[in-house]
């Protein structure tokens, strides 16, 4: 971090941010010019806010010359994370397939579902619990019932679980069942529910925001890897962006920025970037194309029964021709599913 300080600014306002940068335990390092003065804050900042140097009278700017997460970035830790349960990794060769209904509805239906997508060879089978619904007169999941459902039929097929938590209460009942804790768009920066999925040993597939930037998702799964969590899996799922066909745009720029900078794995949802089934194929292909190390993708064995997101649901034999797809794009990539 540098403190550029004003045109002129005298001998006293120089020392007087030299002695705020020593009370945070910092060293400041001067480098006079003839018209401003430059101090550079030795030591890693990232740490500790020291925006409010700027405030100081005298200073013209802070300049921060690191990114702003330090545990998820690269300079910290420069080899890629795996993340590893029960004989799967995410973020290794393989290519991971999370894949299954957007909510649980019912026994019979999640376990259609979980027969499709594991012949289809998906590791991981998806589905809602506890939904978030823009209405709430919409179906919002049937809950513990649902978790209990998902924790059975996933069993049954040997199949990993993803589910989301919704909120800091229900985490630990959410973990009790399922073994990769999903964080849903709408809670990316839902901080005390980050916090909290922080403090537990399992796998956080962390959704991006729909109106948030690379770095914001960066620094909120920074907040998870804070509270000793470090198996974080990073998800572009579709940001909002003027266009209207489609009902997200799926950033495919995200994954590879991502992999730049931070040593998480990155999987995309193409499902609900889509918001269409017909669309669902292609993105998923960009996705892995451009080095996505996983999917998350909707299927449902009758879309159109579906109580929620049926539009964007892959039927059980769609599903099964994108998985072949997939093998090849994967192939091309050095990669295998
Ligand atoms: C979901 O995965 O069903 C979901 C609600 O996703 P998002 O949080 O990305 O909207
Ligand atoms: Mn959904």
């Amino acid at each position: 971090m540098i403190v550029v300080m004003q045109h002129g600014a005298g001998r006293e306002k120089i020392d007087h941010v030299v002695s705020e940068i020593g009370k945070h335990g910092f060293k400041a390092h001067l480098s006079e010019g003839q018209e401003r003065t430059i101090i550079g804050i030795v030591g890693d900042g990232r740490l500790t806010d020291l925006q409010h140097l700027e405030n100081l009278p005298g200073v013209d700017a802070i300049v921060k010359v690191l990114k702003p997460f330090k545990l998820v970035g690269r300079d910290f830790h420069p080899a890629d994370t795996v993340v590893k349960l029960d004989g799967v990794e995410i973020g290794a060769d393989k290519v991971v397939i999370m894949a299954g209904p957007c909510a649980i509805e019912s026994e019979s239906q999640l376990y259609a579902a979980a027969k499709a997508v594991k012949e289809a060879g998906a590791k991981v089978l998806r589905g809602g619990a506890f939904k978030p619904r823009s209405s709430p007169y919409s179906f919002q999941g049937l809950g513990e019932e649902g978790l209990k459902l998902m924790a059975r039929v996933k069993e049954e097929f040997g199949l990993l679980s993803v589910t989301e938590a919704l909120t800091p209460a229900t985490v630990e009942l959410v973990a009790e069942y399922t073994d990769i804790i999903q964080i849903g768009a709408r809670n990316m920066q839902n901080f005390g529910l980050l916090r909290e999925v922080g403090k537990i040993d399992r796998p956080v597939l962390l959704k991006r925001g729909m109106m948030n930037t690379v770095e914001e998702l960066l620094l909120s799964a920074e907040y998870i890897l804070a509270e000793g969590n470090g198996r974080v899996i990073l998800c572009e799922r579709g940001i909002r962006t003027f266009e209207k066909y489609t009902r997200a745009t799926l950033d495919v720029s995200c994954i590879p920025v991502c992999k730049r900078y931070s040593h998480l794995p990155v999987i995309a949802d193409p499902s609900h970037a889509a918001g269409s089934w017909s669309y669902v194929a292609g993105l998923s292909m960009a996705a892995i194309a451009a080095g996505a190390d996983g999917l998350l993708v909707e299927v449902h064995p009758d879309p159109a029964s579906a109580l929620s997101d049926g539009k964007q649901s892959l039927r059980p034999e769609k599903f099964q021709a994108l998985m072949k797809q997939l093998k090849a794009v994967a192939a091309v990539m050095g990669r295998s599913l």
